[in-house]
């Protein structure tokens, strides 16, 4: 599940290889003070390996390679 939610709640989706550690993902987009807060008051919205729609059905590309993801990359 390579998508991440940076500190403001916006979805960010890469391929299998691309997918970053929780440590490196966390402080590139869950610093608040980079990447901002979530709306409504939320707060730091940073998520890890979170749900997302199933790749192959969607028209997403990967953040780093720009790669499209596919099934293989759920
Ligand atoms: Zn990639």
């Amino acid at each position: 599940m390579p998508r991440i939610y940076d500190s403001a709640s916006d979805p960010i989706d890469f391929c299998k290889k691309c997918f970053p550690t929780e440590a490196v993902a966390e402080k590139v987009y869950g610093d608040v003070t980079k990447t901002g807060e979530g709306p409504d008051g939320r707060g730091n919205c940073f998520g890890y390996e979170a749900e997302h729609p199933p790749y192959e059905e969607c028209d997403y590309d990967c953040t780093t390679c720009r790669k499209p993801l596919k099934e293989r990359d759920n």
